[in-house]
């Protein structure tokens, strides 16, 4: 039987039971099966670990609640400026951009950086002009508000103070990033990552999703991670490929190589957050340092599995 496994996440942070109301709780398992879904149905099909990864990062960019496309968080001026990179493991091409707005899925955007242009990775204005030209679809600034995610940026807004989603009484209180991670049945591993980064972060501040090797990498020898958490901390580490490192260099399998790096590498500088990753067997790692991550995982051989909390 061919072997095919994927993962995704929604952040990790201080998500609590006890803070979670039944009814968005239910949102957010919906939300995470549905993203499932997406991936699952490419993969069960024979289709590649990089549409599988694409299709559910999409569906949680659609989605209000997680701090990505639709949902991202508002910077300094009040604005939605989004960062997403998506590798493929058999070639090791990537794709990411950062600081861009009025796109609906970021994802999209990376992947035309990966698979129609020279180049990895394309900022600004500059990534804006090469999505025209690849005709992606651009939204008006509407469809991202939200009225929580506005109300979380006035306690910080014209201060110097900078959030990760969620924030509200707490600075890490949880982080909303999106990601997925997959092995499909040819034996190619895939990971796509997208947020819209920290409330009222200004000075066009970049976090680990748009960093190929910090928050996203993909690698057939070993496997493919996504993170989210505190950007600056992930790429100090270099985390995602720290990951692949330690099982290329070292011999680890993958759940002890995650645990390395969430649970003793990224605490050596308190870093707080957690990874999704697959490996090129179809095992599954969602380790967290944090009180809860939005994850959810299937396989061939495992049945859908959605978890919030520790
Ligand atoms: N890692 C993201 C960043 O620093 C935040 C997150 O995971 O929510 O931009």
């Amino acid at each position: 039987m061919s072997i095919f496994s994927l993962a995704i996440h929604g952040g990790a942070g201080t998500i609590l039971k006890s803070k979670m109301t039944p009814e968005k709780e239910a949102q957010y398992i919906q939300a995470l099966q549905e993203a499932l879904k997406q991936g699952h149905q490419i993969l069960s099909q024979g289709g590649t670990s990089l549409d599988a990864v694409e299709a559910s990062v999409c569906s949680l960019e659609n989605c209000h609640l997680f701090n990505a496309g639709k949902g991202s968080v508002f910077n300094a001026k009040g604005e939605h400026e989004m960062d997403a990179s998506i590798m493929e493991g058999s070639t090791k091409n990537a794709g990411a951009i950062a600081t861009i707005k009025g796109i609906k899925n970021p994802i999209r955007l990376a992947r035309k950086v990966m698979e129609e242009s020279e180049h990895v990775f394309l900022v600004g204005d500059g990534a804006i002009e090469f999505a025209k030209m690849q005709e992606l679809e651009f939204i008006s600034p509407n469809y991202f508000y939200d009225e929580f995610r506005f109300q979380q940026w006035q306690k910080v807004k014209d201060s110097d103070q900078f959030m990760l989603d969620h924030s509200i009484e707490k600075k890490d209180e949880k982080f909303g990033t999106v990601g997925a991670v997959a092995l499909d049945i040819h034996g190619n591993v895939a990971a796509a990552t997208s947020t819209g980064g920290m409330t009222n972060k200004k000075f066009g501040r970049i976090g680990d999703s748009s960093i190929i090797g910090a928050g996203t990498y993909a690698n057939n020898k070993t496997c493919a991670v996504s993170c989210t958490g505190s950007g600056e901390f992930f790429i100090r580490n270099v985390v995602a490929y720290d990951v692949s490192c330690l099982m290329e260099f070292k011999g680890l399998s993958l759940q002890d190589a995650c645990d390395e790096v969430i649970h003793h590498r990224l605490l050596e500088i308190n870093g707080d957050g957690g990874l999704i990753a697959v490996d090129n067997q179809g095992n599954i790692a969602l380790p967290f340092n944090t009180e809860g991550m939005y994850r959810a995982s299937v396989s061939n051989s495992q049945k859908e599995q959605i978890l919030i909390y520790k």
